[in-house]
């Protein structure tokens, strides 16, 4: 293909990013990057009592933060703007007028409560819920009555009998029959564009060459396909990917757990991690690789591998692979995404000293899948005392414990902070006591818990005053 694709993401505020959305957006990026194009990000925001600006910053927040950067969009402009569909308004009347000229397109009249009696006759015959027609061929004396009523008309499109059909670059031929669509809605009785309308406007001036979007936009697509052959332009191409789904193989919902990219921030996933688990969900590269850099997403990305059967997410390997992440990447990222969890659990890094932080984090990262889960060992390194947990603390009760805990801090007292190796092996001597026996005693006195990072590396980190007063807190159990 040549340089010139332009593809979008095109998010509704009307809530946080959705792990599957974001999905949706990094096939674009990765698309639009594979191929030297141009990757666009549109807020739909036209129905205004169910979008917020709040979502709409919180999304672009979540994209920034998976780094799935745009080229156009609303807050850095583009040639084809504006990129917000509450700024196009303008632009959509024209198209009506000019359907309702070709007798495409008609105003319809119905109200709420007809429309939902016909949905709920056309249900209790076991028929599909469509618009029947009924003023599909109104003269303009019944128009004129109906306005005198005080109707104001929503603009419906005359579907006309016969199939759509077009290739999809993920799932090959896709066909829909006419029939089983009713006359659509394109424009609202309050004079709003509806989805499908205001999408093919956009996606039109916009000069977009590829939607790609999620399987459950497949049947707005055909309706999309009668308005470009009737407003007589190209369509772009299309790619539908398949769903992530839960464990029950239903659509990714709040009940799976968390869904929101929001959500896996805040409990301590890289967005590397979340990115290249997105990307690969439901395949791997050969060999069964999983662990795969974003440049190497970007060449050898696919779209038709990309999206073909539904995936079940699955929350453990998100983990897992967020370990190998947390393992990977350099101290200096992991500071700059571990700097919010220290932050939030009121360690100031900068109390300790940058060298220091980046020893104690570079110690951590060997026992945890998530940045959450490095919290609870963050008192062992910031604060003076720790508190023992109930595992700690029965064991620094009984009197074997107390004896190697009682040697190392005799050590400790008469020869200063000497190597833990040393210390390790001279309360050994005294004692008699080795492996297990002597390490998990001198592991609940210096963190309070019985596993933890290296033992040798804590001891390292903690200054020698810390290390007495842990020893005298835990003899004092
Ligand atoms: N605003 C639509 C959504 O969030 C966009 C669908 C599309 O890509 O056309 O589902």
């Amino acid at each position: 293909m040549s340089g010139g694709c332009r593809v979008r993401f095109a998010p509704s505020p009307t809530g946080y990013l959705h792990v599957g959305n974001a999905r949706t957006a990094l096939f674009n990026w990765l698309f639009a990057r594979h191929h030297g194009g141009t990757f666009l990000l549109r807020i739909e925001d036209t129905d205004r009592e169910r979008t917020g600006a709040a979502y709409e910053k919180e999304i672009l927040e979540s994209l920034k933060w998976l780094a799935l950067e745009w080229d156009e969009g609303p807050d850095r402009g583009g040639p084809l703007g504006p990129y917000r569909q509450s700024e196009r308004m303008e632009r959509y009347a024209p198209w009506l007028e000019r359907l309702l000229g070709d007798g495409r397109a008609y105003p319809c009249y119905c109200t709420d409560e007809e429309l939902e009696a016909e949905r709920a006759s056309l249900l209790a015959r076991r028929e599909a819920p469509r618009y029947l027609g009924r003023c599909r061929d109104l003269g303009p004396g019944e128009r004129l009555r109906m306005e005198r009523e005080g109707r104001r008309p929503a603009y419906r499109f005359r579907v006309e009998e016969g199939t759509v059909e077009f290739r999809d670059l993920i799932r090959g031929p896709v066909r829909f029959d006419g029939r089983s669509v009713g006359d659509f809605i394109i424009v609202r009785s309050n004079g709003i564009p509806a989805y499908n309308f205001a999408v093919v406007i956009d996606d039109h001036f916009m000069e977009v060459s590829h939607v790609i979007r999620g399987e459950d936009h497949l049947s707005n697509t055909a309706l999309q396909l009668m308005l470009y052959a009737s407003l007589g332009w190209e369509p772009p191409s299309f790619a539908h990917h398949s769903l992530i789904l839960g464990e029950d193989r239903s659509k990714l919902g709040k009940r799976h757990g968390s869904v929101s990219v929001r959500e896996f921030r805040e409990r301590g996933f890289l967005p590397e991690a979340l990115v290249n688990y997105l990307a690969l969900l439901g395949s791997s590269l050969e060999g069964g690789r999983e662990i795969c850099p974003p440049e190497e997403m970007v060449s050898r990305f696919s779209l038709e591998r990309a999206g073909k059967s539904g995936a079940v997410f699955d929350g453990e390997k998100l983990r897992w692979m967020n370990g190998v992440y947390l393992r990977q990447v350099s101290p200096e990222r992991l500071l700059e995404a571990a700097t919010p969890f220290l932050e939030g659990a009121g360690c100031d890094p900068r109390a300790l000293g940058r060298e220091r932080v980046l020893a104690v984090l570079d110690a951590l990262r060997f026992n945890v899948e998530t940045l959450a889960d490095a919290v609870p060992f963050l008192p062992v390194f910031f604060s003076p005392s720790v508190s023992f947990d109930p595992e700690a603390a029965a064991l620094l009760k009984k009197e074997e414990s107390k004896e190697v805990v009682g040697a190392f801090a005799g050590l400790l007292s008469r020869g200063g902070k000497g190597p833990y190796r040393e210390w390790a092996g001279g309360a050994s001597k005294q004692t008699g006591k080795r492996g297990k026996a002597l390490f998990l005693p001198l592991r609940a006195a210096l963190t309070g818990r019985l596993s933890g990072p290296e033992l040798d590396r804590v001891y390292d980190l903690l200054p020698p005053e810390i290390l007495e007063l842990r020893m005298a807190e835990a003899l004092r159990t």
